[in-house]
């Protein structure tokens, strides 16, 4: 990797994480955090935002695959993980060998881990899941289908060591009556499966179940743990959601790229692939080294998206390119190639935030974030 900057960059403040985490912690507070980490940290590092986090205190991290647990193993974090989907049969063993606790996705396949550990005689540390309405994973436990003598079953599995139990929550981010009582409903689905455990005298382990918007919605259930992903990172899934609390998060991700040109334009010339943008009045034009192969998605093409040039937004016009694109900069003094336009963070007291660029692609600040993709350098923001 470059040390210095490339044609595009990510610049992550992780000290910021700290602030972000403290946010966190006034709405949980005797609940422990698991961070989530799977996706390279949804595009922010996965290896650095977990080394911040356990200098924060975190104790417990999520991923989504074997590989990304093994990913924070080489880089000698030592502190629990958790795999949150399926590892498939053939990486068993790293399981054992890495110290890692999977999810028991189903209980066919709770059988099968078992019947592995069993024939190598060791013993693999897991989560029951329980689906009280994700559809996703997990022994099913909801109002029309409750499969409780499967998850007592998973507990007695002999080689299995299943020290926690979790469930999701599809609808936590919204508030509706509907959305709130379905999300209601599975927290006390929920319960009641803990509380059935109880009474057959199996002691279940570490619960938890409240994801980003299950801490910013429903903060104080008091389970041993909450997973949240998002929430550390600085940002929620789309500002125009509404959250029953609202903390001072800092967003941690800013990206920037290069001018790589300055031109005036002439009237009916046509910019970029597809002509779908007509110039109509002299106009000058900066030409941007980040395109859609860095993350920026096409889908914001000719939406009047503006990134900020010497801290004036400007908006992108014609198509995205695959490593460029185009930014109408009429009317901002001196720009040059070299100069540095700001996609999302601040520029000279004037911010882009992330979702923007989310609402005018009419997606989700998850998919952006992590559609940033691995040729941008994750700089480390210092100072
Ligand atoms: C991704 C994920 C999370 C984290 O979600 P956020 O909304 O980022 O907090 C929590 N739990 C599970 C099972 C997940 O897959």
């Amino acid at each position: 990797m470059l040390e210095a900057y490339s044609r595009c960059w990510t610049e992550i403040d992780y000290d910021a994480i700290e602030h972000n985490v403290k946010e966190v912690y006034k709405l949980i507070g005797n609940t422990k955090l698991m961070a989530i980490v799977k996706a390279n940290a949804y595009g922010h590092g996965a290896v650095a935002c977990t080394r911040k986090l356990v200098e924060c205190g975190v104790d417990f991290f999520g991923v989504s695959s074997i590989d990304e647990a093994i990913e924070l193993r080489e880089a000698g974090i030592c502190e629990n993980i958790l795999i949150l989907g399926y590892t498939p049969v053939e990486h068993f063993h790293y399981l054992s060998e890495l110290n890692i606790v999977q999810s028991l996705v189903s209980y066919a396949y709770a059988c099968k881990l078992d019947a592995y550990a069993k024939k190598n005689n060791i013993k693999i540390r897991c989560h029951c899941k329980v689906d009280t309405g994700m559809c996703r994973t997990g022994v099913i436990y909801q109002s029309q289908q409750k499969d409780m003598k499967e998850i007592i079953d998973e507990y007695h599995l002999k080689n299995l060591s299943v020290e926690g139990i979790f469930s999701h929550l599809p609808v936590s981010d919204e508030l509706d009556e509907e959305s709130k009582s379905f999300t209601v409903n599975q927290i006390q689905l929920f319960k009641e499966v803990l509380n059935n455990l109880e009474k057959e005298g199996i002691n279940p382990g570490i619960c938890h179940l409240q994801n980003s918007y299950g801490i910013l919605n429903y903060g104080d259930l008091k389970f041993d743990y909450c997973r949240a992903g998002l929430l550390y990172m600085g940002v929620t899934s789309d500002d125009s959601v509404e959250t029953l609390s609202k903390p001072d998060f800092i967003p941690i991700l800013s990206l920037y790229a290069n001018v790589s040109m300055v031109k005036w334009l002439r009237e009916g010339m046509t910019v970029s692939y597809g002509r779908h943008y007509t110039v109509t009045k002299p106009t000058k034009v900066a030409t941007l080294s980040i395109g859609y192969a860095d993350g920026l998605t096409r889908l914001v093409s000719n939406k009047g998206l503006e990134v900020l040039i010497h801290g004036v937004k400007c908006p992108i016009i014609g198509n995205v390119c695959m490593d460029q694109c185009m930014v109408d900069i009429t009317g901002v003094e001196d720009v040059q190639e070299g100069d540095v336009a700001c996609i999302i963070g601040k520029q000279n007291g004037n911010v882009v935030t992330v979702d923007e660029i989310t609402r005018k692609s009419k997606t989700i600040n998850y998919e952006t974030l992590s559609l940033i993709t691995a040729r941008v350098p994750r700089l480390e923001k210092r100072g």
